[in-house]
């Protein structure tokens, strides 16, 4: 039998790469429920656009009243909520969209699942979940030698982006404790892969290696993140949808700790590689040093005992082939690249249900 999800966010980076995974995989059929911000794109999901498993609803979790509408029309057996801004420089800048969008909007998501949820017969009510994906972020900053972030770890958010993650969390977990809602939380390291918005480190780096422009990096670039390739955390979100326990977390990770500066050196190591022809290699000669971000956390690690033991997942891709099949990925998609930064993307926006 098909599994309904309702996907918010399925057109940004995570949420594409989950939508193109599993649908037509014979087990799901995937509402997307996306708003299109600068940052969803429908060029990501050409290849899916057409299944009948598939269909795009152009609309902000914010609308209580659509999202009525599309839980009564399509009963989803779960929810699977991607959707937020998630640009931690953004959130420096402008704070408050942070807060309509990833606090506001997924308290109105929380509200309305629980209103359907509350309406469902007990078979389906049993089966529903409400998984929310969140960040690493949340829980501050480590010194070098403290233990990795674990699902005990205590929050401690420092930019408005995980200020508004660590809240959103909160709501989910109070649905969970307040009204019995089946909620789900993930915790996730710094993903990478192809499809990502060139504004995140390593497609910036890699557009600007191939283009021969300077590469920033933030501070003396030994700030250290852990690095998960997109498809094992959407394969990690799937495991925890069909056996996480309802009101837990799972924090997710990639056992790929790298200062900024390693991941900017291995990045023109693969674009020297690939393209020995360009008239800048070796692309290191690029790479500029450039005044931190304020309140920049050193240093995330992340222990995966708990989904590896509990749930049997662990990463497939090491960081070395990850990385380098992702600087091929840019290389080789040029076109997905120049809509982008063309701005094409958002302009003509093919096959856009603003309804059911
Ligand atoms: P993204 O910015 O690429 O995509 C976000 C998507 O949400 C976009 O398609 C956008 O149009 C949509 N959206 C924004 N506001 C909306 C609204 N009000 N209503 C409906 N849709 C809206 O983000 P991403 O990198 O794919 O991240 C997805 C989720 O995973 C986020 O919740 C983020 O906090 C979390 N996360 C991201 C990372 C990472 O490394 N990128 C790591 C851990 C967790």
């Amino acid at each position: 039998m098909l599994r309904t999800l309702l996907v918010t966010g399925g057109a940004g980076f995570i949420g594409g790469c989950f939508v193109r995974l599993f649908t037509g995989d014979g087990r799901n059929r995937i509402i997307n429920l996306d708003k299109l911000t600068y940052a969803g794109n429908l060029d990501s999901l050409l290849a899916v656009s057409q299944s009948p498993d598939y269909h795009f609803v152009c609309g902000d979790i914010g609308d209580r009243n659509l999202l009525e509408r599309l839980l009564s029309e399509h009963q989803p057996d779960a929810i699977v909520h991607f959707a937020a801004e998630s640009h931690v420089d953004r959130s420096i800048d402008g704070p408050r969209l942070f807060l309509e969008t990833n606090v506001v909007g997924t308290f109105d998501l929380l509200v309305e699942a629980r209103r359907y949820w509350e309406s469902l017969e007990i078979e389906k009510k049993n089966r529903f979940r409400f998984l929310h994906v969140s960040t690493d972020e949340v829980y501050g900053s480590l010194a070098m030698d403290d233990p990795a972030f674990s699902e005990s770890t205590p929050y401690d958010p420092h930019s408005p982006y995980s200020a508004s993650k660590a809240s959103s969390d909160h709501f989910v977990r109070a649905f969970f404790h307040t009204y019995g809602l089946p909620t789900l939380v993930t915790n996730c390291s710094n993903n990478y892969g192809p499809y990502q918005f060139p504004e995140k480190l390593i497609p910036l780096i890699i557009l600007n290696a191939i283009e021969g422009k300077p590469l920033p990096v933030y501070g003396d670039g030994t700030n250290i993140r852990d690095w998960l390739f997109v498809e094992d955390h959407c394969r990690a979100i799937n495991r925890v949808l069909d056996d996480g326990i309802p009101g837990q977390t799972y924090t997710i990770g990639g056992h790929s700790e790298r200062t900024n500066i390693e991941v900017v050196h291995a990045i023109c190591h693969a674009v020297d590689e690939l393209c020995p022809q360009l008239p800048h290699v070796p692309c290191s000669s690029l790479i500029r040093y450039v005044a931190d971000r304020p309140g920049h956390d050193r240093r995330y690690a992340i222990d995966t005992t708990k989904m590896e033991t509990d749930l049997g997942w662990h990463p497939i891709q090491e960081f070395p082939t990850g990385l380098r099949q992702t600087v091929k990925w840019y290389l080789d998609n040029m076109e997905w690249v120049e809509r982008v930064t063309s701005g094409s993307y958002r302009r003509e926006r093919l096959g856009i249900s603003t309804g059911l």
